[in-house]
């Protein structure tokens, strides 16, 4: 997989899960795990940090928003499994300014303990993120969200970090040995951060990729005659059998709380009876995106190549 090089040629590797063979109850639709998966590669990063300096990341949370807490504290976690450090900046909303977030982010910049910032979205609304974002030096942006970031990954030269959680199913699919080339790919969604990012890597990676969105005509029609299905359109459960052909692999981006409080993603439990290999929600791509957050921190710390 032409994004991973980076990271293979700083010491990790994507194991071989093509023989873990876990199906979902009553079917043979196999799970692809993002847990075991980013275990791995926290198992990865204990070993590799020995005799290298110690990645740091400074995480900032602007604001109360509860979802955002979680994931903050579920990255603070697996950074601390790691043994990589991580340092926090909870703000409140009222007592900062734009321009003073910006002077945070400046101070870390020029700090060469921190390797990688990461502004946890959404903001609240007062604050202009565009602006935020574009204060963080690209080579410690490891969200891989920069313009200049998106550029590499867009020309395929990946000389930086590539956006995580792209970059989280890329890994996972390679891993249970998912062949891309030549297969037609259908992305829902084509925001910055997950869509736009997922369809350049399939396409990396020699995918005939279709880019779906809120304005797509006959989805479901596109949708069955794909091979692979990349679901991040943020609509609970919208992805059905019906829009699956028999033995289509399906990637769950989507996380949603339901009012009983368990979490779904944008694929309908249904699916399960057709496609052949299925991301659950949780336990899928949200842990491989927070391995990949770690990856592109050690890769800001240790890889030679990084342009400051
Ligand atoms: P977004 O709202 O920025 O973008 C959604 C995209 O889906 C848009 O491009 C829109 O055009 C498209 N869309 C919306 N409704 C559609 C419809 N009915 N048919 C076709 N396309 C439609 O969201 P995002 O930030 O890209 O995130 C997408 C989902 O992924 C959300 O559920 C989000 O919570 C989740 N997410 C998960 C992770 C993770 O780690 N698992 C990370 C980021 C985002």
């Amino acid at each position: 997989m032409k994004a991973f090089k980076r990271a293979e040629s700083n010491g990790f590797m994507i194991p071989d899960l093509t023989l873990d063979c876990a199906y979902f109850e009553n079917t043979k639709c196999k799970i692809l795990d993002g847990k075991k998966l980013s275990n791995n590669f926290v198992q990865q990063s204990q070993t590799l940090i020995n005799g290298r300096k110690i990645p740091c990341l400074a995480v900032i949370l602007i604001g109360n928003d509860p979802a955002s807490k979680v994931y903050v504290n579920n990255k603070i976690k697996i950074f601390k499994e790691a043994g990589f450090l991580s340092k926090s900046y909870i703000l409140n909303e009222d007592e900062y300014s734009e321009q003073k977030i910006i002077n945070l982010i400046e101070s870390l910049n020029n700090d060469e303990n921190i390797n990688g910032i990461l502004v946890q979205l959404p903001l609240p609304k007062k604050f202009n993120s565009t602006n935020i974002l574009n204060s963080i030096l690209p080579s410690k942006d490891v969200d891989g969200f920069l313009a200049h970031n998106m550029g590499s990954l867009a020309t395929g030269e990946f000389n930086s970090a590539v956006a995580c959680t792209p970059f989280g199913v890329m890994v996972l699919l390679h891993a249970y040995g998912i062949q891309l080339s030549g297969k037609n790919a259908v992305v829902i969604g084509r925001s910055n951060i997950v869509g736009k990012p997922m369809g350049l890597l399939l396409l990396s990676d020699d995918a005939t990729v279709t880019f779906a969105h809120s304005k797509t005509k006959n989805l479901k029609e596109i949708c069955q005659s794909a091979e692979i299905i990349i679901a991040a359109a943020g609509q609970p459960e919208m992805i059905t059998s019906d829009y699956v052909s028999n033995s289509a692999i399906v990637v769950d981006v989507g996380i949603h709380r339901k009012i009983d409080g368990k979490l779904c993603g944008d694929v309908h439990p249904s699916v399960k009876e057709k496609a052949s290999a299925l991301t659950p929600v949780p336990g899928g791509v949200g842990p491989m995106t927070i391995a990949m957050l770690l990856l592109n921190t050690a890769l800001s710390a240790w890889d030679l190549s990084n342009k400051k």
